[in-house]
This record gives structure tokens, C-alpha cells and sequence, in this order.
């Protein structure tokens, strides 16, 4: 009796020793990201201005508007004319350089608040996360109560799958009424998207389809390998991702172009799906493999410490050993990387609405910085600039309903904005260092995004990931 007494005050110690540590270890995470808390972030408190002498790249269309005034009033572009007269505003001389829309990543993996500054000190001023946690949750909300200052956060739920896929990163269902009581909860905790998975059988697949249509919430299709990739064509499916599961499952590995001719003209048909091609995260496959130290590369610093201990490390193993077994492996990746460009420059010309997406935050793929390296992409598969960055505003923002109030420079919109000192249009290499970025009509400078990138580097919030990840596999399971 006694040492069972013993037994249960020693183990109710022992838990509340480690809830207590838990606590501290999310709270000291949490202080040493208040460099994005609004208040301290010189000039954020103001979200209203008068931008004068500016060149605009208003994306609706391809054209620079020459010489004008922007006025922002609380976030929102109110008025753009030759000449605005308002009282009482700070009026910011832009001395000619040029303003164009906030980019929009829309492949992310989120992990902790470090990211959402290196997003934002690469121009990224919306995120749409996809793979989506109860951290997710609580981040989307940190940002819209502007209690932090970060890229507007859309998130998926978390990923769903079948029955037979391993893994602990996605939610295994079990049948189709699980999957429609899946769809309605997320929907009601305030997950922007659904997210399916890889190994998505059919008769689940077609009740998430079904319920998401009545719950309206738009779903985004990792291509499920247990249905034809032609099945992913449905009105409620807005985003397919990843060019290379073109390759895995219609073309069965085979780059046979006159088969992607059919795949594409499908596409063609489906007018309300977009694309997102996420090449970073591929090419990063070809990257590992011809550089055997990319783990200790100076960019890695900028990944979550969780992420490179596990994903970074486990990915670079995994293709270093490959490489060894057969050498030939580093020429075929860089094959079928070349013809991911072939199968855009065709979709694109088949009018497919392209979307950028990078999957930064997992593998070796930086958040931020990988956005400049996936437009290059693009670019190099033969889109003008103009079309390139139109994968990352205008195109993004018309994929789903809740992000149309964004995207391009006109009245209405949410004034997420760079100003760069040239035109972007004529390079784009321009938006890897905007002079000022403006998120919700709050203005960050140089100096603050530089700062947000130096916080970034080599931080030290292993535990606290850790932490995080194991919340979402008790609560999302
Ligand atoms: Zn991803």
C-alpha cells in the first residue's frame, strides 16, 4: 500500500515537472520571437500612408503605371491617381521606385515563427501552408489579431491519406464517414483548406469531395495514387501540386512527350484547377546529390533545427546512398528535373493557371530564400517575367475565393506591397531584396527584414519543435 502511494506521488511529480518544463520551453521560444511582435518593430504601429512619385506593377495587367499615388487607409489600397490630396497622413516619397505586389508562396511547410520573418524579408507576404497543425492554428491567429507581424497564413488540415500509407505525418482514414466527420471539424477550427494525400482511395476520396462541397472549403490534391490522375479534375479540387507526380503516375516514368500531350490537354478542360509545380523542392534532390556538404551549407542555417536533424539529414542519406549504389541516379534526376520545365512551358501555353509553390521547410528548401530560385525556374522554362510573376500574385490569389483580396495593385486590396528601386519586370532578381515591404499597410524596412533574417539564423528552438509536432500527433490523431 505504501509503495503504491510512493509509486503514485513520484509519478505525479514526474508529470508535473515535465509540464512545467514543456511550459518553459514553448515561453522562451516564444520571447525570442518578439522581434516580430508589432510593437516592437519600428513604424509598424502606422497602417496608413500616402505613397507618392511611385511606378506601379499592378499585375491585372501587363503595364507600369507611370508616376502616381498610392493612398493606404487601414491595410487597404483606397485610392490610385496621378494626384491625391488627404490631410493628416505620412506621405512616403518613393523617388521612382517601383511598387508590385506582395509575393505568395503557395506550397509552404511551416514550423515555427522564425519563418514567418524570412518570408517576409524575401517579399513573401502570404503563405499558404499545407500541412496544417493545431501550431497552424494558432500562428493564423497570432498574425490576423496583429499581435505579430508575419505573411497572411492560410493552412490546409492536416494531410489525409488511406488506411495503408505508413507514416505518422498524415491522418490514415478508415472510411468514408470518418472522412466526412474529418472535413467538418476542420472547417469549424478555422483550417482554411483540405489537404489530400498520396494514398487517398477512391470511395474516401469521393466523400471528402462531397462534403467538402457542402461545408465550402476548397481542397488541394497531392495526386493520390489510388485513382487516375484525371480524377483529381473536380470543381472542388483547386490546386494539384508537384510536377513529378506527372511523371510517377501517368507517365509511369516514362518522359514520353506525347503522352503529357494528353495529360495536358485533360488540364486544359478543368478550368478551375490550378498548378503548382513546386521545382525547388525536386531540384534540391539533384542539389544534395552533387553537393556532399550541403548539410553544412551557410543557407541551412536558415532551416528549423527539427528539420535539419531529422528531414534534411534523413533525405541527404537517403539519395548520398542511392548515389553510391548507382551513380547514374545524379543524371536522371537532373533529366527529369529538365523535363518538369517542358511540362510547364506546355501547360502554360495550354492557358493552365500556373501557381508558384516551393514546399519550403522540408528537405533542404529554404523558407523565403526559395522563392526567387522557383520564379527562376519558370523563367527558364520560357514564361516572360510578366507571366512569371504572375504565378506568384495575381494567378495565387484567384485560385481560392479567400485570398482574391489580394494579389495585384487596385483599389480594395489588401495592400501587401514591395518596393524595389527598379523594375521586376525587367529582373526579376530585383524582389530578392525589396527596399521596403508593406504587409497589411504595415511598412518593414531594409534594416527590419535584415534583422529578421540575421534572428533566424541558427536559432536554437529544437525542443520547442519537437514539442509542437508531438501536440499535433495527440490531438490530430
Ligand atoms: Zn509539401
Amino acid at each position: 500500500m505504501k509503495i503504491t502511494k510512493r509509486i503514485l506521488k513520484f509519478t505525479a511529480i514526474l508529470i508535473g515537472f515535465l509540464l512545467i518544463s514543456i511550459v518553459i520551453v514553448l515561453f522562451v521560444d516564444k520571447q525570442n520571437t518578439t522581434y516580430l511582435n508589432v510593437e516592437n518593430i519600428k513604424y509598424a504601429s502606422n497602417n496608413t500612408y500616402l505613397i507618392s512619385n511611385v511606378n506601379i506593377i499592378p499585375m491585372d495587367k501587363d503595364t507600369v503605371l507611370v508616376d502616381k499615388m498610392v493612398f493606404i487607409k487601414e491595410g487597404i489600397i483606397q485610392h490610385i491617381a496621378d494626384s491625391i490630396e488627404v490631410t493628416d497622413v505620412e506621405i512616403i516619397d518613393a523617388k521612382n521606385k517601383y511598387l508590385s505586389p506582395g509575393l505568395i508562396d503557395m506550397h509552404v511547410h511551416v514550423w515555427d515563427r522564425y519563418e514567418l520573418g524570412l518570408y517576409l524579408s524575401n517579399g513573401v507576404t502570404a503563405v499558404r501552408n499545407l500541412w496544417g497543425m493545431p501550431m497552424h492554428l494558432r500562428l493564423k491567429k497570432a498574425i490576423n489579431n496583429e499581435e505579430i507581424i508575419g505573411p497572411i497564413l492560410f493552412t490546409t488540415g492536416p494531410k489525409l491519406t488511406g488506411s495503408e500509407f505508413i507514416g505518422d505525418d498524415n491522418l490514415h482514414l478508415q472510411s468514408p464517414a470518418q472522412a466526412i466527420e474529418k472535413v467538418i471539424s476542420y472547417k469549424n477550427r478555422g483550417y482554411d483548406f483540405i489537404k489530400t494525400y498520396y494514398g487517398l482511395p477512391e470511395d474516401i476520396f469521393n466523400a471528402i469531395i462531397k462534403q467538402a462541397k457542402i461545408s465550402d472549403i476548397d481542397i488541394v490534391a497531392h495526386p493520390s495514387q489510388k485513382v487516375p490522375y484525371s480524377y483529381h479534375f473536380k470543381p472542388q479540387i483547386k490546386s494539384i501540386e508537384h510536377a513529378e507526380e506527372i511523371i510517377q503516375q501517368p507517365l509511369n516514368y516514362v518522359l514520353d512527350t506525347l503522352k503529357l500531350t494528353a495529360i495536358i490537354n485533360d488540364f486544359e478542360k478543368s478550368k478551375h484547377s490550378s498548378f503548382s509545380p513546386t521545382f525547388t523542392v525536386y531540384n534540391n534532390i539533384y542539389q544534395m546529390l552533387i553537393d556532399d556538404n550541403i548539410l553544412a551549407s551557410e543557407q541551412l542555417q536558415f532551416l528549423n533545427p527539427l528539420i535539419k536533424k531529422v528531414d534534411s539529414k534523413a533525405q541527404f542519406e537517403r539519395w548520398y546512398s542511392t548515389k553510391l549504389r548507382d551513380s547514374s541516379i545524379v543524371n536522371t534526376i537532373k533529366t527529369q528535373h529538365d523535363f518538369h520545365l517542358k511540362i510547364i512551358k506546355k501547360l502554360h501555353k495550354a492557358g493552365v493557371t500556373l501557381i508558384c509553390g516551393t514546399d519550403a521547410g522540408i528537405g533542404v528548401t529554404i523558407p523565403g530564400f526559395s522563392i526567387h530560385q522557383e520564379l527562376s525556374f519558370y523563367k527558364e522554362a520560357g514564361l516572360s517575367n510578366y507571366e512569371t510573376l504572375k504565378t506568384a500574385t495575381v494567378n495565387a490569389a484567384k485560385t481560392h475565393a479567400i485570398m482574391n483580396n489580394m494579389g495585384s495593385i487596385e483599389v480594395g486590396k489588401i495592400a501587401n506591397l514591395l518596393l524595389t528601386d527598379n523594375n521586376p519586370l525587367l529582373d526579376l532578381t530585383e524582389l530578392q531584396n525589396p527596399y521596403t515591404v508593406f504587409v497589411k499597410g504595415r511598412k518593414l524596412e531594409r534594416e527590419t527584414l535584415s534583422n529578421f533574417k540575421q534572428q533566424a539564423r541558427k536559432r536554437n528552438n529544437l525542443m520547442a519543435s519537437a514539442l509542437r509536432y508531438v501536440e499535433n500527433l495527440i490531438i490530430e490523431k
